[in-house]
């Protein structure tokens, strides 16, 4: 079992992936260095960090302009009138985090495709902006399954500055929820390896941009409820 939990996760830290998801590759690499450390294999653990830090520890400031992205208002609206944009062409305005965030995920496409079209089909039949729900008001998210793993991840994780693990991930149970929190010690992003009965609260933590306060040492305990905080 825990042999083929390694090769499950070799495979994916595997450079055949790097092109295609390097998202999931670098994941694969981190668990993989935290499985190889808990076993003792200090080299392979210092190895599998080193690419994770190769790939993810020197951030490049991604400016969102023209040539990356069209910049939309939480409507989906360009600055030209009557077009719109969404999906991974579009930029839109996240009032959860005040910003223009580039979220190139299927659950984002599908929202802000929704939007842009209920918000291009009212202008046109009234010339008039729709009310809410037609605003993005979505929890960003992203997920996808690694074997019989599910990945789910919701926020933003640029403005993560530091990471807290909730729960002891091991090769035989390598669920694991990773809560990111921003400089102002509030939520940002979670990733959730597993754990699907406690999406709905997980996200409900990036939603209302958990504040700290203290609650770090209970937030790392399974046994607390995340309905608690
Ligand atoms: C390998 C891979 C794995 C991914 N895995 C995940 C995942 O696990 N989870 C997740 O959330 N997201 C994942 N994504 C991202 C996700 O697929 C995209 O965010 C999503 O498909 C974006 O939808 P879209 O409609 O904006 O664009 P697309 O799905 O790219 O659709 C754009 C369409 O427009 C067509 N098109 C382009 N130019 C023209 C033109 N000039 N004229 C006519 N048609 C045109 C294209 O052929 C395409 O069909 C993955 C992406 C890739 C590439």
């Amino acid at each position: 079992m825990a042999r083929s939990r390694f090769a499950c996760l070799r495979r994916i830290a595997s450079p055949c992936l790097a092109l295609t998801d390097p998202v999931m590759r670098t994941w694969a690499q981190l668990y993989l260095g935290m499985a190889l450390e808990g076993t003792g294999e200090v080299e392979g653990a210092r190895a599998a960090y080193g690419k994770v830090v190769e790939r993810w520890g020197k951030p490049i400031p991604r400016s969102i302009t023209a040539e990356k992205a069209i910049l939309v208002d939480d409507r989906c609206r360009t600055n030209i009138p009557e077009i719109y944009a969404a999906g991974d062409c579009a930029a839109i305005f996240d009032p959860l985090f005040n910003k223009h965030r580039l979220c190139d995920y299927w659950e984002t496409a599908a929202i802000t495709g929704a939007i842009a079209g209920a918000n291009m089909s009212s202008a046109a039949k009234s010339g008039a902006t729709p009310p809410l729900p037609d605003h993005y008001i979505a929890v960003s998210s992203f997920s996808t399954q690694l074997f019989d793993l599910r990945l789910a991840v919701w926020g933003a994780p640029r403005s993560v500055d530091r990471r807290i693990i909730r729960g002891n991930p091991n090769v035989e149970s390598p669920e694991v929820i990773e809560i990111g929190v921003d400089t102002s010690g509030r939520v940002a992003q979670v990733a959730a390896f597993g754990h699907v009965n406690e999406h709905p609260a997980l996200a409900s933590l990036v939603q209302r941009r958990l504040l700290m306060n203290g609650n770090e040492e209970r937030l790392k305990d399974p046994g607390t409820p995340l309905e608690s905080f």
